[in-house]
C-alpha cells in the first residue's frame, strides 16, 4: 500500500505538532533497527528497555514459530496450558525465594495494578483491611490510573490528577540523605497502618535513572517487615539482567512479598507480564467464600505464544553465559564512563550493572527542557537511538552490543556535550 495523506496513527509520548513520526523500521537484528532508507540504527535503549539479549534472538523466534502452530489465545479461566504452567514453575525457580504463585497479565502497568490489588485483597481477606500505599519520590510504575497514582506527579499526569488516588511518598535516598528516607518510612508506618511499599529496586528508571545502593532496599524491607507492611518490588525495568543480576532484589538479599516483571520477560519479543506473590497472599484469597476471589483478568492473560517466548528466554538464561555477558558489559561501561567522571560538562556520572547514565551540565534541566529533543535529534542523525530524559543521557543496550558499538555511542555523547551542552549553558 502506498501512503495516502497523513497517518492516522497516534504515537506514545509524541508531540505530533513538533515531531511527526515518519520513519518506518522494516527489520530488526541484534542491536539494530533497520529503517526503510537502509540505515542501521544502534538501539542503545533496547526499544524502551524491553530487548535484553538482542532483537530476534534465534531461540525465541523459533519458540514463537513452534507455538503459533499449536496455539492462539486460550481463555485462562477454566483452562490452563503447558506454556503458562512451565513458565510459572520456571519463574518461581529463578525468582527470589518465597514467591510461590504467578498471576499473568500483559504489561508492566497491569503487573503493578495486579500487585496493588493483591496487597489490598490480602489485608481485606485477612480481616484487617489496610489501604495505605507508600511509594518513593521519582518513582515510575506505568501509565494506567493506579500505576500513575503511585508514580511521580508532574507534567505527564497533571491532566489526570483529579482521578489519581493519594499515596504517601518517601524521599529518594540520595547519597548522604539515606537515613532520611528510612526515617520517613518508619514514621509513616508507625503513624498509620500501611498496606504496602511499592518501589523500583536499585534504580528509578523513567524518573531519571536515579540509583541507590542495595542496602537501602534491605533496610526498607526490614522496616516493612516490622509493621506487617508488604513489599512490592517493581522489577519491570530492573529485571532480566539490567542491574547485573537476574533480578535487582538479589543484590539486596531481599525477597519481596510481591514481584512485578514484564519488559524483558520474553527477551522483548512479545508483550507479557507476571506478578509473583507469596503463598500467604494467595492463601488469603483461597476460600469457599466466592467474595474472596481475586477479581482481575485481562483478555490476553497468559497468551500461550508470549509464554512460549518467555520460556525460550528462561532457557537462554540457563544455556548461555548471560551473567558473564552482563559482567563484561558492566565492565565496558565502567571503562568508558571513567573519563566522564572528572568532566565538568557532565554531572552525576553513574552506573548500575548494564545501565550507564550521566547528566549533561546545562542550565535548564527537566523533561520539558529543549535539551532532550535536541540531544535526541543529534543522536538520531548519527544513527543512534538514544532518548535522553531531559538532560539525563543514558545507555541501556541489548546485551549483544559490542565494545566498538559502545565506543560509537560514547563518542557521540562526548560530541553532543560540545555541540548541545555548550549552546545551553
Ligand atoms: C516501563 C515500566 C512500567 C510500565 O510498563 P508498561 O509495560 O509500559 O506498562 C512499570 N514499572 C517500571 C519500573 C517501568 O520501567
Amino acid at each position: 500500500m502506498t501512503s495516502q495523506g497523513p497517518s492516522p496513527v497516534w504515537h506514545p509520548f509524541t508531540q505530533h505538532a513538533l515531531e511527526p513520526v515518519t520513519t518506518r523500521v522494516i527489520r530488526t537484528e541484534g542491536a539494530y533497527l533497520i529503517d526503510e532508507h537502509g540505515h542501521s540504527i544502534l538501539d542503545a535503549i533496547s526499544s524502551w528497555w524491553v530487548i535484553t539479549h538482542g532483537h530476534r534472538h534465534p531461540a525465541i523466534v523459533a519458540a514463537i514459530h513452534a507455538a503459533v502452530d499449536r496455539f492462539d489465545q486460550i481463555i485462562f479461566a477454566e483452562y490452563t496450558h503447558e506454556p503458562a504452567e512451565d513458565l510459572a514453575r520456571g519463574l518461581i525457580r529463578v525468582a527470589p525465594p518465597g514467591l510461590a504463585h504467578v498471576f499473568y497479565s500483559d504489561s508492566g502497568s497491569t503487573a503493578v495494578e495486579v500487585a496493588l490489588k493483591m496487597a489490598l485483597g490480602f489485608f481485606r481477606n485477612s480481616g484487617a483491611p489496610r489501604s495505605r500505599i507508600v511509594v518513593m519520590e521519582h518513582g515510575y510504575h506505568g501509565d494506567t490510573i493506579g500505576a500513575m497514582s503511585a508514580g511521580e506527579r508532574g507534567v505527564f499526569n497533571a491532566a489526570y490528577s483529579p482521578l489519581l488516588f493519594d499515596v504517601d511518598t518517601i524521599p529518594f535516598p540520595a547519597a548522604g540523605a539515606e537515613q532520611g528516607t528510612l526515617d520517613a518510612f518508619e514514621q509513616i508506618c508507625s503513624g498509620r497502618e500501611v498496606a504496602t511499599l511499592l518501589v523500583e529496586p536499585l534504580i528509578l528508571g523513567a524518573g531519571g535513572m536515579k540509583m541507590y545502593p542495595p542496602h537501602l532496599l534491605t533496610e526498607l524491607k526490614r522496616i516493612a517487615g516490622r509493621y506487617g507492611t508488604l513489599l512490592i518490588a517493581d522489577e519491570v525495568m530492573s529485571g532480566w539482567g539490567r542491574t547485573g543480576t537476574l533480578f535487582a532484589c538479589e543484590q539486596a538479599g531481599v525477597s519481596p512479598d510481591i514481584l512485578c516483571i514484564s519488559k524483558g520477560i520474553t527477551g522483548g519479543a512479545l508483550p507479557l507480564a507476571a506478578t509473583l506473590c507469596s503463598a500467604e497472599i494467595f492463601d488469603a484469597h483461597l476460600s469457599s467464600d466466592r467474595s474472596r476471589t481475586f477479581f482481575h483478568s485481562s483478555s490476553y492473560t497468559a497468551n500461550p505464544i508470549a509464554c512460549a517466548a518467555a520460556l525460550a528466554n528462561l532457557n537462554i538464561w540457563q544455556s548461555e553465559p548471560v551473567l558473564e555477558r552482563l559482567k563484561s558489559l558492566e565492565h565496558m561501561h565502567r571503562e568508558r564512563l571513567a573519563p566522564f567522571r572528572s568532566d565538568p560538562r557532565f554531572l552525576n556520572v553513574r552506573q548500575t550493572g548494564t545501565i550507564a547514565a550521566l547528566d549533561l551540565n546545562v542550565s535548564s534541566s527537566g523533561y520539558l527542557s529543549e535539551v532532550g529533543p535536541k540531544l535526541k535529534h543529534f543522536f538520531r542523525q548519527r544513527d543512534l537511538l538514544i532518548r535522553p530524559l531531559g538532560n539525563v543521557i543514558y545507555l541501556m543496550t541489548p546485551y549483544c552490543v559490542t565494545p566498538a558499538e559502545l565506543d560509537r555511542a560514547y563518542a557521540a555523547i562526548d560530541e553532543a556535550a560540545d555541540v548541545i551542552g555548550m549552546a545551553n549553558k
